[in-house]
C-alpha cells in the first residue's frame, strides 16, 4: 500500500501518518518527491485497511501497489533518485542518477599498496570519481586469490585521502560488510550474493549507500526484488549495476544485457550503471560496450583498470591499461554530451599529484 500525501501536506501530517501506520503494526517508509511525499507501507501480511489512513489530515489517496516490488518502484516515487556524496578533501559533490555520469574505476582486487596506488593515480588523473577494488574477492575457486581483507580496506582509505577518490568495494558476509561500511563510501554487493537475502537485509541496515550487482541469471524482477530487500530495511540509497548474464554465447565471458537499462528506468526510480568489464570479460570489448552503455542511458560505468594487467592476480584479461582508460574517458565524454549529460571533472585532492 502507498499513502500519497497532498502537495501542501506539512511535515507533522506526514509524521502523524507514519505513526498511525506503525501503530497498526506495519513499517512506514516516507519517500519525499519533487511534488509530494509518498509513504510506503511494508510488513503487512494481507490487505491494509485503507479507511484507517484515508481520512487523516494531509492524505490525498491510499493506493494499492500491485507489483511485487514496492519501494523501488516508480509508483511510489515518480522522479529519479539522485545519490549525493561529499568528495573527500574537497567541497565538491559527486552525484549518481542526475545529469552527470559517474565513473568508477580500479583493479579487480587490491593486491598491494604499490599496485593500488599506481592504478589509483592513473584513474584519478583520467577523471574517475570512485576508486573500485575488492578487498574481499568471492572467487569461483577456493585456491584463487581471495583478497587482502581489512588490510586492503586500509589501503583504499589511504587512496581516498591521497587522491580524493570516493571508495566502492565489495562486502561478502556480515563481518566484511561492517568493515566496508566503516572504511568505504559505498558497499558493493556482488553478483554471486544478489540473492543472499540475509546479507541484503544487513546492507539495508548499513549507513552507506549500496551498489547492487545483478546476479548472473537474475531476471529484472528478481533484480528489483533484491533491491527491495535492502530498501525494506530502511536504506534507500541504492545504485543498480548490470554486469552481464550467462547465456550460450561463448565469445564473451557473459552477455552484457544493455536492454535492462531502459527497462529498469521505466519501472524504478533507482540509478543504474553498467560494468562492461565483467560483462564481456575481454579487454578489447570493454571500450565499445562502455560507449554503448552510455548511449543507452546508463547513469555511469564501473571499469576494471590495472597499471600492469598482465600481472594482475585476478581478471587481468578484462582489465584496461591506463592509457586505454584515458581513451575510454574521452569517448564517453563525447557520447554523454550528445545525450545532454556530462562527466563532471573529478574533485581530486589538491595534493594528489604534487
Ligand atoms: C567485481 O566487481 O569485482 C565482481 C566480483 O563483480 P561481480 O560480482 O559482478 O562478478
Ligand atoms: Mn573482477
Amino acid at each position: 500500500m502507498l499513502v500519497v500525501m497532498r502537495a501542501q501536506a506539512t511535515e507533522e501530517q506526514v509524521r502523524a501518518v507514519c505513526q498511525k501506520i506503525e501503530a497498526l503494526g506495519y513499517r512506514a517508509h516516507s519517500i519525499p518527491g519533487a511534488q509530494r511525499t509518498a509513504i510506503g507501507i511494508t510488513g503487512n501480511k494481507g490487505e491494509v485497511d485503507a479507511g484507517a489512513l484515508e481520512d487523516l489530515p494531509g492524505v490525498q489517496e491510499v493506493i494499492r501497489v500491485s507489483k511485487p516490488y514496492k519501494l523501488v518502484s516508480r509508483d511510489i516515487k515518480p522522479d529519479n533518485t539522485i545519490l549525493r556524496f561529499q568528495a573527500p578533501n574537497s567541497p565538491a559533490e559527486v552525484t549518481i542518477g542526475g545529469t552527470d555520469l559517474v565513473i568508477m574505476a580500479g583493479p579487480c582486487g587490491i593486491e598491494s599498496r604499490e599496485q593500488a596506488f599506481a592504478t589509483a593515480e592513473r584513474v584519478a588523473r583520467a577523471g574517475a570519481h570512485f576508486f573500485r577494488g575488492g578487498a574481499y574477492k568471492p572467487r569461483t575457486s577456493p585456491y584463487s586469490f581471495q583478497g587482502m581483507g581489512e588490510e586492503g580496506l586500509k589501503i583504499m582509505a589511504e587512496i581516498r585521502d591521497r587522491f580524493g577518490l570516493l571508495i566502492v568495494t565489495e562486502a561478502v558476509d556480515y563481518e566484511s560488510l561492517d568493515l566496508v561500511d566503516q572504511y568505504a563510501d559505498m558497499i558493493q554487493i556482488g553478483a554471486r550474493n544478489m540473492q543472499n537475502f540475509s546479507l541484503l537485509k544487513r546492507a539495508g541496515r548499513a549507513r552507506k549507500p549500496v551498489l547492487l550487482k545483478r546476479g548472473m541469471s537474475a531476471t529484472l524482477e528478481e533484480f528489483l526484488m533484491a533491491a527491495e530487500y535492502i530498501m525494506s530495511e530502511g536504506n534507500y540509497n541504492i545504485v543498480l549495476c548490470e554486469r552481464g548474464v550467462r547465456t550460450f554465447a561463448d565469445h564473451t565471458r557473459n552477455t552484457l544485457d544493455l536492454s535492462i537499462v531502459p527497462a529498469i528506468q521505466r519501472l524504478s526510480h533507482l540509478p543504474i550503471i553498467v560494468d562492461p568489464s565483467h560483462g564481456t570479460g575481454k579487454r578489447n570489448k570493454v571500450t565499445p560496450l562502455s560507449r554503448a552503455a552510455v548511449a543507452v542511458g546508463a547513469d555511469g560505468l564501473i571499469i576494471e583498470v590495472h597499471h600492469d594487467p598482465d600481472r594482475a592476480l585476478s581478471d587481468g584479461m578484462q582489465s584496461l591499461y591506463p592509457d586505454q582508460f584515458d581513451a575510454l574517458m574521452a569517448q564517453v565524454r563525447q557520447i554523454a554530451a550528445v545525450l545532454g549529460r556530462s562527466v563532471a571533472s573529478s574533485p581530486r585532492s589538491a595534493r594528489a599529484f604534487s
